[in-house]
């Protein structure tokens, strides 16, 4: 049985922040470019953090050098900002059967287990932390990778072949995720695609984003352990 390379995304997937990471990157951009601009039609889920940074800055009239240059600036407030955001509360939840779905996992001994987010890795630090996850994941390709997302799964294959014995090859990885953005990502690479219905995005659009499985939430986590290792799709 080959081995899996399973990488999880954050938001929506594992966890709920309760916003806490929506209201410390408006904050952190507020602080540092002194005007918003309209963020309410602007969906966050599956992009990554500088991404949506450039696009929020960019539709509020600054040019992208101008942006570029104070990226690094942003993001150390973000930090600062997500840590009281998530102090304050509303505390971060999981979603149904995540810790079984993972437990189940680890114990298993075929999967290497990652993350794949766009949170850049500070970000993705914080929240994991605050749930006592962190400790699942071997490694992670995140936001501060790369702006896009889908360079971001042959960034964590490298990372898992330094650390694995194992041969892995594209079509180990396994891509979970609660956006058709995650799906897209996966199909980029010949990657088999886990979606999820527990994000912001409904059942319908992820029907039809190809997702070659589909759950409601993760409770029923043994036949999510199936859909990873099963031979065909
Ligand atoms: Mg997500």
């Amino acid at each position: 049985m080959r081995p899996r390379l399973v990488l999880f995304d954050i938001d929506g997937t594992l966890l709920s922040s309760k916003g806490a990471g929506g209201r410390a990157l408006k904050g952190a951009l507020k602080e540092t470019f002194g005007r918003l601009g309209r963020v309410d039609d602007y969906s966050f889920a599956g992009r990554t953090d500088p991404q949506i940074v450039l696009d929020l800055m960019k539709r509020t009239g600054f040019q992208e050098g101008f942006i570029r240059e104070r990226m690094t600036l942003v993001f150390e407030l973000y930090l600062q900002r997500l840590r009281e955001e998530i102090r304050k509360g509303p505390p971060p939840t999981l979603f149904p059967g995540v810790l079984s779905l993972l437990e189940g996992l680890k114990s298993d001994g075929r999967a290497i287990l990652g993350l794949l987010t766009g949170n850049i890795e500070g970000g993705a630090k914080i929240k994991l932390e605050a749930l006592n996850l962190q400790d699942y994941f071997s490694i992670g390709a995140y936001g501060s990778d790369a702006e896009e997302r889908n360079r971001l799964p042959l960034i964590a294959l490298q990372r898992a072949r330094r650390k694995s014995n194992d041969h892995l090859d594209k079509e180990d990885i396994v891509i979970i995720g609660d956006t058709p953005l995650d799906v897209e990502c996966a199909a980029g690479v010949g990657a088999r695609s886990i979606a999820v219905a527990t994000g912001v995005v409904g059942r319908e659009k992820l029907e039809a984003s190809g997702a070659d499985y589909l759950f409601n939430d993760f409770r029923e986590y043994h036949r999510v352990i199936e859909a990873i290792f099963r031979q065909d799709r």
